[in-house]
């Protein structure tokens, strides 16, 4: 069931802003009622609250916006997550322990606006985006789900890499980063933070000037202007050089170094001109390629050998470029953007047309708001 669209979502508030809420409340309430909505409690979890004022904060807003619908392990140990959300849409997220802590990829939007040629998050469009307590909703579910607490995360780094372009729903994305690095928030360090780009220059700047130091992640996987507009659509407003000059900024203004995100899609950007033209563009400022074989999502387009990627790897490297291949996880899982919630999507659609009128259907869309 679609909830109440003029409720409000509490994850994420400030202590002022829950206080407005229920003013008559004592101000430690508002400050108990934030920590709570970190650690994933719902409204009626919140066991410390008088009855009454749950009843009345429940008629009003939620605490906990983002569910957990289903959980796929991978064999190779992440975890994919399909989160609903409460107008009972559908969003993914991939969780992955590594021996330094674990990682949760998140999603920024329902579907993308971007309509890059592998992807499967853009394929139907941009859905809607994410408010900033669905993005944290994310982060929280899954710590929570994974045994983890705020002050003892089992979500210990975020990378925005699920669907959406991040730099689409910028505002969100900035109260995002402003909720889970605040001490009394999540606490995570930007450090632990990677924010994925399709290259919107101007945000990258924008960003670049808001003090926020996370790692920038640019999509490239192409560094030919014509080459790279067929692959990513927002090459034709943003070409290469604009990019690569608004990751320079990036550096200049952080001092952090910038990672260029490359599909590598067999015989279509993995030649020596390829790496050699990359070597000329990523020169003067550090950077570093990560190099992620193409995902098949049931394209014309197809995934190199292992042995391929490793090959394109070494050319860079022998060119004094800094390049890795990154291991993908979740690939049984359908760990690549987009792609679980577009065939989970596909099989309800299936049972919604074989059933009769009466039966809810995802929908609704509701708005939030903030106070
Ligand atoms: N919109 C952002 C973040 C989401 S996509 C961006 O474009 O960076 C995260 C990364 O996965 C991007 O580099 C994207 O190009 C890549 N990606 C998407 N579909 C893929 C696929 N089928 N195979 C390999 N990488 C893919």
């Amino acid at each position: 069931m679609s909830e109440n669209p003029q409720k409000i979502s509490l994850l994420g508030l400030k202590e002022e802003e829950i206080s407005a809420l229920i003013p008559d409340a004592p101000r430690y309430t508002a400050k108990q009622v934030r920590a709570f909505c970190f650690s994933g409690r719902s409204i009626e979890e919140m066991t410390s609250l008088s009855k009454a004022l749950r009843a009345r904060l429940s008629e009003i807003a939620y605490a906990d916006p983002v569910k957990v619908k289903r959980v796929y392990p991978s064999r190779d140990g992440s975890r994919k997550y399909l989160f609903s959300l409460t107008d009972g849409e559908l969003i993914e997220g991939v969780f992955m322990p590594h021996d330094y802590g674990n990682t949760l990829c998140v999603s920024t939007q329902i579907g993308c606006r971007m309509h890059c040629a592998f992807c499967a998050s853009g394929r139907d469009g941009l859905v809607r985006d994410l408010h900033f307590s669905e993005i944290l909703g994310q982060v929280v579910a899954v710590n929570r789900a994974e045994g983890g607490t705020p002050k003892a995360r089992a979500v210990t780094n975020i990378v925005l890499m699920g669907s959406g372009e991040p730099f689409d729903n910028y505002d969100n994305v900035m109260r995002f980063l402003e909720e889970v690095t605040a001490p009394d928030g999540l606490n995570v360090s930007e450090r632990n933070i990677s924010l994925s780009t399709s290259g919107l220059a101007d945000k990258i700047r924008k960003f670049a000037d808001s003090g926020r130091k996370v790692t920038l992640s640019i999509s490239l996987h192409s560094p030919f202007d014509e080459e790279r507009s067929k692959l990513m659509p927002v090459n034709r407003k943003y070409d290469v050089a604009s990019v690569t000059d608004a990751a320079r900024y990036y550096f200049k203004k952080t001092g952090r170094r910038v990672i260029f995100e490359y599909t590598l899609i067999k015989g279509v950007n993995d030649t020596d001109a390829c790496a050699v033209r990359l070597k000329e563009i990523l020169k003067g400022f550090p950077s570093h390629v990560n190099i992620i074989r193409l995902n098949d999502t049931g394209l014309e387009m197809k995934r190199p050998s292992a042995d391929a990627a490793g090959a394109f790897m070494l050319k860079l490297n022998s060119l004094g470029v800094s390049a890795t291949v990154r291991h993908s996880f979740g690939e049984d899982v359908e760990g690549a953007c987009g792609q679980l919630r577009r065939r989970v999507k596909e099989e309800e659609d299936r049972k919604d047309d074989s059933t009769r009128d009466g039966e809810e259907k995802r929908g609704g869309r509701r708005k939030f708001t903030t106070v």
